[in-house]
């Protein structure tokens, strides 16, 4: 009876995530060509080959070799079966915009995303210092506080990724790159790479 109320009352928490997520998969976003063949797979080749390499001659005993070595494998390994480097999603539901030059809702909402995501970036940095200094004396302890760097260094390479891979919420494209390859540059910029959408756009109107 409990379980039958709590299917009951959950039901549009499940309903509502149900709908966003076909929305996300109905989203047809621009299509990007991959990175050519041969980059695709030499990065698949060497990044398999660093993760065997680093099983076969760390012996376990060097966890930060270890770890580090199988993470940067497996990086390398995704973005050359990927073709090169995924997007990370602004709004949900995108749609190509009616105009070139048109601002809307979602796509403020979209700008809002970004800045956001801008600020946890940045914020990131002071945080990072903080963590290495906790944890410091405590990885001193044991044989290698080297370690400290993927602490840290895993979480500030997350939130920059979010960041600098979101979709422009207009065009669709990367917003910080310029050509519509998987394999595009990334490049610090303040105005969408393919559409010139503005980063503070919504706050101009
Ligand atoms: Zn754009």
């Amino acid at each position: 009876m409990f379980q039958m109320a709590l299917r009951v009352y959950s039901c549009p928490y499940w309903i509502f995530h149900l709908k966003n997520r076909i929305q996300q998969m109905a989203t047809k976003y621009p299509e990007r060509p991959m990175a050519p063949a041969f980059v695709r797979y030499f990065c698949m080749i060497f990044g398999l080959a660093n993760i065997v390499a680093v099983i076969a001659f760390s012996a376990c005993k060097d966890m930060f070799m270890l770890i580090g070595g199988i993470l940067g494998g497996s990086v390398l390994f995704a973005f050359g079966w990927y073709g090169g480097l995924p997007l990370v999603e602004t709004v949900v539901g995108w749609h190509p915009p009616a105009n070139s030059a048109a601002v809307d809702e979602m796509h403020r909402q979209g700008l809002k995303v970004m800045r956001r995501r801008k600020w946890m970036a940045w914020l990131a940095i002071p945080g990072a210092l903080a963590a290495t200094a906790l944890l410091m004396p405590l990885l001193m302890q044991g044989t290698q506080p080297e370690l400290v760097l993927l602490i840290v260094g895993v979480p500030i390479a997350f939130v920059n990724c979010r960041y600098y891979l979101s979709r422009c919420p207009r065009c669709g494209f990367g917003f910080f790159t310029k050509s519509v390859s998987r394999a595009a540059l990334i490049r610090q910029r303040n105005t969408c790479g393919h559409c010139g959408l503005p980063l503070n756009a919504d706050k101009k109107q």
